[in-house]
């Protein structure tokens, strides 16, 4: 957990495309590099680099940017702890659903227990004390 990385490093600027997009934060950068718009923008500077240089030099600036800030670690990171997310929010639900239920079930049992002894209170009071004092 303890690395050197810090994320306000990273310059938080698309150069890949047209409009050079500026982020807030690095949530947003990686969202914009997962997006469609700025994947087919890769994908066409990567067939006009075949021939046009200037769109190779473009995107030779993208890739080291990208290398430089890891940024394929961090989306990797960023998608497992999206998918561990939501596996704990299921197994959450689960669980609080299973609490609830038992809850029900033991409070339905108290309220049982508790209606079935007040009839028999009055009847076994005195048995019970009798064992009581025996016991003691
Ligand atoms: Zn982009």
């Amino acid at each position: 957990m303890s690395r050197p990385f810090k994320p306000s490093a990273i310059p938080l600027r698309c150069t890949l495309c047209p409009k050079e997009p500026i982020f807030s934060d690095i949530s947003h950068l990686l969202t914009h590099i997962s997006s469609k718009g700025h994947l087919s923008h890769k994908f066409k500077l990567q067939i006009r680099g075949q021939t046009d240089p200037h769109a190779r030099i473009e995107l030779e600036r993208y890739e080291i940017w990208y290398a430089d800030n890891n940024l394929d670690e961090l989306l990797a990171e960023r998608l497992a702890s999206k998918e561990s997310k939501s596996t704990i929010k299921r197994m959450r639900t689960t669980s609080k659903a299973v609490c609830i239920s038992h809850i029900f079930l033991h409070v339905g049992t108290k309220i049982a227990n508790v209606s079935r002894v007040g009839s028999k209170t009055k009847a076994k009071g005195e048995d019970l004390n009798a064992r009581g004092t025996n016991q003691a």
